[in-house]
């Protein structure tokens, strides 16, 4: 177990403050604070400010207008990465925002949530989906990861906060074509979280590409390691439907980046039941079809509460404390060789690869 980080900024002002009474008037940053804090509040902001934030609305704007307001809060000077595509017959414009804390190895490790929401269509009204899940709760665990993490870092960690996801993966699939081949040489891994807290069981999954690379297994590995030191119950997609290969996690941003990277997928579902693909979440008789993907009736605080009163609190926890561990021990780790990612993605191309990805999204 390890006890709860404090960072270094605020144990410096404590101990001036006890030694200077002028400093004292500054403003108190709380010492510490539980995990899963920031993540709650953010996963609460966006239901209720930010519902229906999918492409090309007002909401979707707001929320990278707040995300990077909260990333400046905690010291970061975030970027905003714009990307132009066509949907619906419409030209429009989005951003990544990414924000990083630079490290002194050469090497980077990405972790992304894609912050927008399904959008609506000619059956579905969707300008009130909260989103809670897909993906509030993705957006809050990876802001309390940038607030928590340490301004020293061995490795680069770059927050990256996805936009246009629910339309194809358009914000990812940018980012990742944007990434030259000799900074995905350096890149150790990308983590991608996205639905976090609604369905029976917590995951951990590895990429298509692990298949072919059991190395890329080991940070799938080490995530389950550290949820079973911190007695989290998780598991890894058992690989019951062939289309879904056994510990690999598809059908998000994830399949951006994890023919040509090691990936680390997050997510809450059940792999067990109904088509075992992962979109079958739960089998509480409670909730209809046992799934609540992109449903502005059940993907909300009001109906998860009501089905699993205390959840959005406990994953949020769970994940955010797996993960804070999870990169201050890459951080500790030596550097793998990087040989089988720079031969992979030579031989076969990265744009190549990128096509191969799956339709359908989270
Ligand atoms: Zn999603």
């Amino acid at each position: 177990m390890k006890t709860l980080r404090i960072r270094k900024s605020t144990v410096l002002s404590a101990v001036l403050s006890l030694s200077s009474p002028f400093l004292l008037s500054l403003p108190a940053k709380a010492a510490s604070f539980n995990f899963g804090d920031t993540a709650v509040k953010t996963i609460n902001y966006l239901s209720e400010n930010l519902e229906g934030r999918s492409v090309g609305t007002p909401k979707e704007a707001e929320t990278v207008d707040y995300l990077v307001k909260q990333l400046k809060g905690f010291d970061y000077e975030p970027t905003l990465q714009p990307f132009d595509y066509t949907f619906r017959n419409q030209n429009l414009t989005s951003y990544n925002i990414v924000a990083q804390r630079l490290g002194t190895s050469g090497k980077q490790i990405l972790l992304g949530a894609h912050y927008d929401n399904a959008p609506s269509n000619s059956t579905l009204d969707r300008s009130k989906l909260e989103g809670t899940n897909d993906n509030a709760s993705g957006v809050g665990v990876l802001l309390e990861l940038a607030e928590r993490l340490e301004a020293k870092t061995t490795h680069t960690i770059k927050f990256i906060f996805f936009g246009a996801e629910e339309i194809g993966l358009v914000g990812s699939e940018y980012y990742a074509n944007s990434l030259s081949p000799k900074e995905i040489a350096n890149t150790l891994l990308m983590v991608n979280l996205d639905s976090l807290i609604f369905g029976d069981k917590m995951y951990f999954n590895a990429g298509r590409g692990a298949t072919d690379n059991p190395s890329w297994f080991r940070y799938r590995d080490l995530a389950l390691t550290i949820a079973a030191e911190n007695g989290i119950a998780a598991e890894s997609n058992p690989g019951f439907n062939s289309a879904y290969p056994k510990g690999t996690g598809c059908c998000s941003d994830l399949e951006s980046f994890d023919l040509i990277m090691p990936v680390l997928a997050a997510e809450a579902t059940n792999w067990d039941i109904g088509e075992k693909d992962g979109y079958t979440q739960t089998t509480n008789p409670n909730v209809p079809g046992g799934f609540t993907w992109h449903d502005p009736a059940t993907d909300n605080r009001k109906f998860i509460n009501t089905v699993f009163p205390g959840l959005i609190e406990e994953r949020a926890r769970n994940y955010t404390l797996v993960f804070d561990q999870f990169i201050d021990e890459v951080n500790k780790q030596s550097v793998p060789e990087p040989m089988s990612v720079i031969g992979f993605s030579t031989v076969l191309g990265t744009a190549g690869l990128l096509l191969k990805r799956r339709q359908g999204s989270h």
